[in-house]
């Protein structure tokens, strides 16, 4: 085992002692347990249950539930930084740790910042505090199926998942449609869904998005499709169908119209994808050193560090390193409700960023290491199809990103040319 320095140096980014306490608890169970088995998890694109395990006895799986119900409480920036620990060593186990605890972070935290009345609050409060239950206490894991296959991800058009509130079974509603690309399917415990509320007389709109968590065992839910892809094989990403499955009002993870002030109000949620590649950018650059150093563990000990391509290659990997740290740092920490537009657009940049340096940095990592680099046996080349998946992620793949930034910066709110 290594022993690696932190990705964020507690002196140097100023961590509080939560921060340090679940860095390093991450990032000894990355060395521990993730990195040794993340090769076979990838190979055979199986979802790392063992992981889940050590996870879940570390207390990590409770990491955004609040202390008040069992968890660590730990904001955005503390999750940030401990799933990078996390996907320095195994980016599939980081990514869908993203799921489960977004589920716990959009619900706790974030929730707490928007405008509710009273009765809702009170009612989410008692909601959320079943979730958090199972979560901490039954280690139950929830997962956030929420593309399609349409515009509806991208944040575009409503959802094509129904759901009709009924008064059947105490109350509740039944859900219709499909998930595509949902990440721990088979494996999570419930599947944090978002439909359109179906309304006498109303189309489905984006405002009357409800966000429920469906057991994975009720009936009508089933999973289908092959999962073979290039990379982030462990996420187990296939296709979940929803028929006249009933779920009740309990089951709802935020209250009516609450997801919709949230998607608005509170932009930064969306960045919770992004520390499984700060993660394993910072694992291309420490595979870089050792191996130019001639100390990767298990390999014979000789040097290519004497070549002043190699230095070159190396000052490029580390800039970038640190240029992606210090956005990653700077806008996770400023993520609050109703940020101005220099912040929404320093939150774009940062996803932008982080998703491609991290395929830019395994690509680089390869070109200077040589060819026995990219051997299976070595993870560099698990991490260049790992990372190059992240520019992908709906709702803010990086060409949105783009789309987003550039209109951003050229226009302000209603403004138009004609
Ligand atoms: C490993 C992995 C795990 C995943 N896990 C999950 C998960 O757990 N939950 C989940 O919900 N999703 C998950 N996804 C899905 C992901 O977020 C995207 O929904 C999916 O990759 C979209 O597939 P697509 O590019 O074919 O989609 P399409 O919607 O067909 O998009 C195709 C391209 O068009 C662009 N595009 C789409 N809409 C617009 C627009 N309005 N404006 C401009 N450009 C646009 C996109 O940037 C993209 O490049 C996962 C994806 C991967 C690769």
């Amino acid at each position: 085992m290594t022993n690696d320095a932190p990705i964020f140096d507690p002196v140097a980014f100023k961590l509080t002692d939560k921060q340090i306490y679940l860095t390093e608890l991450a990032r000894k169970i990355g060395q521990e347990h993730l990195a040794p088995r993340a090769a076979q998890y990838d190979r055979a694109a199986e979802f790392p249950s063992e992981n889940y395990d050590d996870m879940f006895k570390a207390g990590l799986m409770g990491i955004c539930v609040p202390e008040k119900n069992g968890g660590h409480g730990a904001d955005l920036l503390t999750y940030a930084m401990t799933a990078a620990e996390l996907g320095r060593y195994c980016g599939a186990t980081a990514l869908t740790w993203n799921m489960h605890v977004s589920s716990t972070l959009w619900t706790g935290d974030l929730t707490d910042d928007l405008e509710m009345t009273e009765e809702q609050r009170r009612t989410h409060e008692e909601r959320r505090a079943i979730h958090y239950k199972r979560i901490v206490e039954d280690g139950a894991i929830y997962s956030q199926p929420f593309s399609e296959g349409g515009a509806a991800a991208a944040g575009k058009v409503a959802w094509g998942t129904h759901a009709v509130p009924t008064d059947s079974n105490g109350g509740g509603w039944i859900v219709n449609g499909k998930k595509i690309f949902a990440s721990l399917s088979g494996h999570a415990n419930y599947y944090g869904i978002l439909c359109s509320e179906v309304r006498e007389g109303e189309k489905p709109s984006r405002r009357n998005s409800v966000y429920v968590a469906v057991p994975a065992d009720a009936d009508g839910v089933s999973v289908t499709g092959e999962w073979d892809p290039m990379g982030m094989r462990g996420t187990v990403s296939r296709t979940l169908h929803f028929k006249d499955v009933f779920v009740p009002e309990e089951a709802m993870l935020m209250p009516r119209g609450i997801y919709y002030a949230a998607a608005s109000q509170w932009p930064h949620m969306f960045l919770t994808l992004c520390p499984a590649y700060m993660g394993l950018t910072q694992a291309a650059y420490d595979f870089t050193v050792k191996y130019l150093r001639g100390e990767y563990l298990g390999l014979p000990p000789v040097k290519r560090r004497m070549y002043p391509t190699k230095q070159m290659a190396v000052a490029k990997m580390k800039i970038m390193l640190e240029q992606t740290k210090a956005l990653f740092y700077q806008t996770l920490s400023e993520a609050r409700a109703n940020p101005d537009k220099d912040q929404i657009l320093r939150a774009w940049v940062t996803q932008y960023t982080v998703m491609e340096n991290a395929s830019e940095m395994s690509q680089l990592a390869i070109r200077t290491c040589g060819g026995q680099s990219m051997l299976k046996s070595l993870p560099l080349e698990r991490i260049f199809r790992d990372s190059r998946c992240g520019a992908l992620m709906l709702p803010w793949t990086a060409e949105i990103c783009l789309d987003n930034l550039g209109r951003g910066a050229l226009y302000e709110r209603g403004e138009k040319d004609e």
